[in-house]
């Protein structure tokens, strides 16, 4: 039997990060059943075929250039005793420390019909050739359902290959969970323009099938039809598939191996410290997979992102090593883009903080560019902060330029715990294509129009 220093279980961001930082120091091997690793947050844009699909695909060299081996293989059980992992292909492997990197999977609600052809959830290789080879084969009608970053760009991705998209949201608002709906009325107008169809406020009851999805039934309204009334009247098509719907509804951490056993489990996945070790010694855990509390609020908070599943691995990767860093919890900054929108945020949004806080919010909406500038368009920010300690809460930002570089700033000043009030002076630059004209800046503009907020 092998025995490895180090044995990572998942193939994912927060293991591969892992080995990169741990490099040749420690014996290490990495078990993954895929073919290969993916740049997921690349997806929706290879079904749109914006790049080529194998573009998504991360090279095995990320884990074995570290000097770590990697295994093809599956994990169906760990003997925390005896201090070994089986696998599906009936190795055995011994460990001195395990990492468990094994991500989250998907949820689908348990609604009649799901299990019909047709219906999808999207965060495999098979998941992304499936639906891209439904489109080949001919659907013309897509069902999104969830309005989070990944639905969004989903949907724009059908919309641009010449679906009629639908999108179904329980929320008032697309990206509930990102921006106030105050900040994406814009947004949501220019996919409505773009032809996606938007259905907010609603849920999705029952896919209704002859042998796959043909009809998606809506908890209120007219149900979404995937065939035309004369195929539906004579219960006759053909046997391509006209629609697919997609489920983008969250993720549950990946923990189906450990239940029952003697690692602890919390609501939202494996139970670790700020060094990411659980509850059995020299068991760890990182990415997806773990529970772990808002860095802004201590309060557990869902946090299943790759920017937070990167920062596990690194931490652990340097604790192995010696380091007594530790881990403080999620921020969650964010970004996606929406038509010509680019959208981002970081901690809570307005509707989030008030449910906890007595806030205070301050809004601007200044220039991509120097206004004169024929580039120029519109900016908007808004910044929530706690009222009595002055803390800095959450921040959203919908602008016309990329938003990422302002939502790290923003989360840095959260992360190290600035008051709101001195970002009044922070300093900043300014250039006639870059940014707004020297006299203001998004940021100090928001700060200064900071008022309470009646609960
Ligand atoms: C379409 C899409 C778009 C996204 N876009 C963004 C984005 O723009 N920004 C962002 O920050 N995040 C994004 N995310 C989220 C991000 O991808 C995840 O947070 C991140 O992948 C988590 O990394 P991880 O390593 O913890 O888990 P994963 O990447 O899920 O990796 C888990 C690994 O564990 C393996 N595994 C599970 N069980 C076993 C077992 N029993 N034996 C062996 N291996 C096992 C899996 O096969 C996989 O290799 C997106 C996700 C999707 C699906």
């Amino acid at each position: 039997m092998k025995t490895y220093e180090a044995l990572v279980i998942g193939g994912g961001p927060a293991a591969i990060s892992l080995v990169k930082t741990i490099g040749p120091k420690l014996r290490t091997a990495v078990i993954r059943p895929e073919d290969h690793s993916l740049i997921y947050c690349a997806m929706p844009y290879a079904i749109e075929e914006k790049v080529p699909m194998a573009k998504t695909f991360k090279r095995d060299e990320l884990v074995t250039d570290t000097g770590a081996e990697l295994i093809r293989d599956t994990v169906s059980s760990v003997d925390f005793d005896a201090r070994t992992v089986a696998t599906a292909s009936g190795a055995v492997y011994g460990w001195e420390r395990l990492v468990i990197a094994t991500g989250a999977r998907p949820l689908l609600p348990p609604l009649p019909g799901v299990e019909l052809p047709g219906v999808f959830t999207f965060k495999t290789e098979d998941d992304m050739k499936a639906i891209a080879a439904a489109i080949d084969a001919g659907a013309t009608r897509a069902v999104v359902v969830g309005a989070g970053a990944i639905g969004i760009e989903l949907a724009q991705a059908f919309v641009e290959r010449g679906l009629e998209t639908h999108v179904v949201e329980f929320a008032p608002s697309i990206l509930p969970n990102l921006v106030d709906a105050d900040m994406v009325e814009e947004a949501l107008a220019d996919l409505a323009r773009m032809g996606a169809r938007m259905h907010l406020d609603h849920g999705v009851s029952a896919l209704r099938e002859h042998g796959r999805v043909e009809e998606v039934a809506l908890s209120k309204g007219e149900p979404i039809r995937f065939l035309d009334d004369e195929e539906a009247e004579s219960g006759e098509s053909d046997a391509a598939p006209r629609g697919i719907v997609v489920f983008a509804v969250g993720t549950r951490a990946e923990t189906a191996l450990f239940a029952g056993g003697p690692l602890e489990l919390g609501p939202q996945g494996i139970v670790v410290n700020g060094r990411m070790e659980t509850n059995i010694p020299g068991v760890y855990a990182v990415g997806d997979c773990v529970q772990f509390a808002s860095a802004i609020t201590g309060e557990l908070a869902p946090g299943k992102l790759a920017t937070n599943a990167v920062p596990m691995g690194k931490l652990l990767g340097a604790a192995l090593l010696g380091s007594k860093v530790e881990y403080r919890g999620f921020y969650n900054g964010a970004a996606t883009k929406v038509g010509p929108w680019f959208v981002g945020g970081v901690g809570l949004t307005e509707a989030q903080a008030r449910k906890r806080h007595e806030i205070m919010v301050g809004e601007a909406s200044l220039t991509t560019t120097f206004p004169i500038m024929p580039e120029s368009k519109p900016a908007r920010l808004k910044l929530v902060a706690d009222r009595a300690t002055g803390k800095l809460l959450g921040a959203q930002i919908v602008s016309g330029a990329p938003v990422t570089d302002k939502v790290d700033q923003l989360t840095m000043a959260i992360q190290y715990g600035i008051p709101v009030a001195e970002l009044e002076y922070f300093s900043y630059s300014s250039q006639p294509y870059q940014s707004y004209y020297p006299a203001d800046n998004l940021i100090v503009h928001a700060v200064r129009a900071m008022a309470p907020r009646p609960a």
